[in-house]
């Protein structure tokens, strides 16, 4: 790459080329993860479809290592990339509903809070995560879930298209009836396939919930688990609660006297009649008296934005993950164990649960493989100090490899750092051969190669080591 190519990539985009001379290279070269520091030759800040097309040109023609940014919440910062072009969509973020259909078309650059900010004066909601900051993008491509996964399935389970640039180009829809192999491998296969400047969505019925978190001493952390266990085996899919390890924040909201305090909690979601939901949750009480709980209704929206305020952008993040069928006494000793022993202030520890709905699909139907989960697990060590990074890793990894024999053996791939092909190719199982088929007739170059990567199949074994 030369500056006489990058000037004429300059000259043919609608969006801007920031480059390392400019004021805001470094706002614009930065992710969501304070921890990662990158220095990419040039951002390419997309404003339409055709931008994404001349950049992904310019990388093809100029060989250029290409990194692809929807939201830039990957932990791993596969949003940006060392001397490389990133293809950022951030300024494509237009959501258009149709609530007669209830159809939800979202711009590849788009956040969930804007989705949900777009949605819910319809009373409509589209499955996604539990906070409002993160992309669309990666996590819809990853699979996505989150408040509504038990009730309506994965953000996967409810997309019914998509509009892709392809490596060589080409502009195609992915749906179930136009190219439903790329559709197919989309729906988890993360961004190995193209890029997504358009997705469409079903979105559901959603417009108040009954929400809010219990907190628990961290001593009756064990107790807590074994009851949640067994409560959430039993719950109807209206019922959606995240267990959690976490310190409780500053915040007015909770008790003076809790500030600051190691717990153990459970963050609520329950769709449906709101006196259905108080019964419903009426097991959690009877569990004896919790140190916390506030429940009440909600619209969705808010509930989506919780959490924003404390996870701002900027800080040290490191996480691991795994899927989880079941909480042994052992894995419980373990939770307990470096559960009670946060790192730092906002260091926590989520099992999300990804059962109900979302186990009813098959498991060949879309990429996404554990279909047979119960949990997605990630232990995240978060600060906003660089010199707490060593710690907060140390813990996440010391965490994890406590409880990943308990685990399926296998993580989300948006809950994974930068871990190698074999634990990307245990997250897909037996699916992994048809999504390296569908790579190498999409990208048989690897032109996507900045993301939990699925190298092409070649020549039948499909599994060279991937080196971004
Ligand atoms: C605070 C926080 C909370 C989270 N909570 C949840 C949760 O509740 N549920 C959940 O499922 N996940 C959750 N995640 C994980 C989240 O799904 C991933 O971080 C996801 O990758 C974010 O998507 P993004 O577009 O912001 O990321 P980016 O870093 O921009 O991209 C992630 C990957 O997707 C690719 N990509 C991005 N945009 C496109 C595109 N338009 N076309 C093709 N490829 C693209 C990128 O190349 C990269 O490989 C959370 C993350 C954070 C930081």
């Amino acid at each position: 790459m030369n500056t006489t190519e990058l000037q004429s990539l300059k000259a043919r985009l609608h969006g801007r080329l920031i480059l390392p001379a400019d004021p805001d290279y470094d706002t614009a070269r930065r992710v969501y993860n304070g921890m990662i520091d990158k220095r990419p030759a040039a951002i390419a800040q997309c404003a339409d479809t055709a931008d994404v097309v001349a950049v992904l040109a310019f990388a093809r023609e100029s060989e250029t290592l290409l990194a692809v940014r929807g939201g830039g919440h990957h932990g791993a910062g596969l949003g940006v990339c060392d001397d490389g072009v990133v293809l950022d969509l951030s300024p494509m973020r237009e959501v258009r509903v149709d609530d007669a259909s209830r159809e939800v078309r979202v711009a590849g650059g788009a956040t969930w809070g804007e989705v949900d900010r777009a949605t819910q004066p319809f009373g409509l909601a589209v499955p996604s995560g539990i906070i409002s900051t993160t992309g669309v993008a990666g996590l819809t491509l990853g699979g996505g879930h989150g408040y509504l996964t038990r009730k309506y399935g994965l953000t996967i389970d409810n997309l019914i298209g998509a509009e892709v640039v392809l490596a060589d180009g080409r502009v195609v829809t992915a749906s179930a009836s136009e190219h439903d192999d790329l559709f197919w491998a989309l729906r988890g296969g993360g961004g190995n396939f193209g890029v997504v400047t358009s997705f469409r969505f079903r979105a559901q019925p959603v417009g108040e919930v009954y929400a809010g978190p219990t907190l628990w001493p961290v001593e009756r952390a064990a107790e807590v688990l074994r009851w949640y266990d067994d409560f959430m085996r039993q719950a109807p899919d209206d019922v959606y609660g995240f267990f959690a390890f976490l310190n409780v924040p500053p915040a007015p909201f909770f008790p003076a006297e809790l500030h600051g305090r190691t717990m153990c909690a459970v963050i609520w979601c329950v769709t449906g009649p709101i006196a259905a939901a108080e019964r419903a949750l009426e097991p959690a009480r009877r569990l004896g008296p919790p140190a916390f709980t506030m429940l009440g209704a909600m619209p969705f929206g808010a509930l989506q934005t919780m959490h924003d305020a404390l996870m701002p952008p900027g800080l040290q993040w490191y996480w691991k993950g795994d899927f989880v069928r079941e909480l042994n006494e052992q894995a419980i000793a373990e939770h307990v164990r470096y559960g009670s022993a946060l790192p730092t202030a906002l260091s926590t520890m989520h099992l999300y649960p990804i059962d109900g709905a979302a186990n009813r699909v098959d498991r060949h139907a879309t990429a996404f493989s554990f279909r047979d989960a119960r949990w997605s697990m990630v232990m995240a060590g978060i600060d906003p100090d660089p010199a707490k990074a060593p710690q907060i890793t140390r813990w996440a990894k010391d965490y994890w490899s406590a409880l990943h024999p308990h685990s399926m053996g296998a993580a989300y791939v948006n809950f994974m750092m930068e871990e190698g092909t074999p634990r990307v190719r245990a997250t897909y199982r037996d699916n992994f051969d048809r999504l390296a088929a569908i790579k190498a007739k999409y990208d048989p170059a690897n032109l996507f190669r900045v993301n939990q990567n699925i190298e092409p199949l070649t020549g039948g074994s499909g599994s060279r080591s991937a080196a971004p």
